[in-house]
């Protein structure tokens, strides 16, 4: 089922924790909303459910326009970091659970079911889910990763169109976590149904979603493809929000057909940078790299025109096997180098590193992209 949020905006008093928000989530994707803690994911999140109403806007699934219908209502299943299985009733007892109460009228209700095809979806999802062999246990017999599994059974069990998922894996156990992301993908491939999925973990959104939606302070930054978020951000918020590091920014300023830092030192750059932030008539911003992308200058060749060279020195060094985080300091800026080597780096030594024109990205005094 295809999402549609259509200028929703949800105000707690006079501060708008969503702000004008319009997206569309596409029928069978895996969209992931990220964001720091406060930006607004659980809010919007929420009014997806139906739990919230918006203060203005709507919420569409397919044609139909669901703002007004309450979340039981709605035929989505959520998925949160605490769950609550029945301690009294087996794993087969607790995944049957919601089908009872579709019977009592108290949900949302697809279709009916006979005896028999309530047996044969049971026998599904603890197959599918790797259950078969706990069925008769009780929720205290079985580890976290089985209890919270017997938890999305119990949501697959009444067929619902989309999943919804609210910060599931915070604060458990790296191992588990890792397990459950795995099944929480396997889940999608086999049911290919809508889900969103909320989190401030920019690495579990990376690895998670195939759309990614970045909010900040009830807006989105940008939405697209992990890809896209990565290796084209429209502005610097984005730009420091994904990736394993922040990206690096050097302030410049743009005087007579020549770049300074600070005013003071000229930057020698690529001449189609060059271009493009004179055509623009950019006076002043950022120029950003990764990490990543940073490569140590090699005195014996020549530095080559598509690079730029920036001298540093080291300030700090930290060693993980072979890959070393370097933070490097130039006039007053700090930068991260990430490098893969044998060798070793000293505090307080000087440094020269080169970056690509192909990896290097400018940004304007308002944090926007400027498209090379
Ligand atoms: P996130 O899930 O991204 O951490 P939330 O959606 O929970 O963010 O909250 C967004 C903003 O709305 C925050 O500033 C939060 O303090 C505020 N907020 C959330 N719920 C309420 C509420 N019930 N009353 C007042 N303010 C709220
Ligand atoms: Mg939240």
């Amino acid at each position: 089922m295809k999402i549609e949020i259509r200028e929703v905006t949800k105000k707690y008093e006079e501060k708008k924790a969503i702000d004008g928000i319009k997206m569309v989530i596409p029928e069978g994707s895996f969209t992931v909303i990220l964001g720091p803690s406060g930006s607004g994911k659980t809010t919007l999140l929420r009014i997806i459910a139906g739990l919230l109403y918006p203060t203005s806007g709507k919420v569409f699934f397919g044609q139909n326009d669901m703002t007004d219908l309450p979340a039981n209502k709605r035929n989505i299943a959520m998925v949160f970091q605490k769950y609550t299985l029945f301690p009294h009733m087996t794993v087969e007892e607790n995944i049957r659970f919601p089908l009872e109460s579709i019977k009592e009228g108290k949900l949302f209700k697809s279709r009916t079911y006979t005896d028999e095809e309530i047996s044969k979806k049971i026998e599904e999802i603890l197959k599918l889910l790797h259950l078969e062999e706990h069925r008769n246990k009780y929720p205290s017999q079985l580890s976290g990763g089985e209890q919270q599994r017997v938890a999305i059974g119990r949501e697959i069990i009444r067929e619902p169109v989309i999943f919804l998922f609210d910060e599931p894996l915070s604060n458990i156990d790296a191992r588990l976590r890792y397990e459950m992301r795995t099944w929480i993908r396997r889940l999608h491939k086999l049911l290919k149904k809508t889900t969103v999925y909320v989190t401030h973990d920019q690495s579990e959104a990376m690895a998670l979603g195939n759309l990614i939606a970045l909010l900040n302070e009830g807006k989105i930054e940008q939405f697209g493809t992990p890809d896209d978020l990565y290796y084209n951000p429209i502005n610097k918020f984005t730009a420091q929000f994904i990736g394993n590091y922040p990206m690096n920014f050097i302030p410049f300023k743009f005087k007579d057909g020549d770049l300074y830092y600070n005013n003071e030192e000229k930057i020698e750059v690529p001449k189609n940078i060059l271009d493009i932030i004179s055509t623009r008539k950019v006076t002043k911003g950022d120029i950003g790299f990764r990490a990543e992308y940073i490569r140590e200058y090699d005195p014996k060749k020549p530095v080559d025109k598509e690079m730029i060279l920036i001298d540093c020195k080291i300030e700090d060094t930290e060693k993980v096997l072979d890959q070393h985080i370097i933070t490097l300091k130039h006039l007053n800026h700090q930068l991260f180098f990430v490098t893969k080597t044998k060798k070793e780096f000293k505090k307080k030594e000087a440094l020269s590193i080169v970056i690509h024109s192909d990896h290097i990205y400018v940004f304007d005094n308002r944090g926007k992209r400027i498209q090379i």
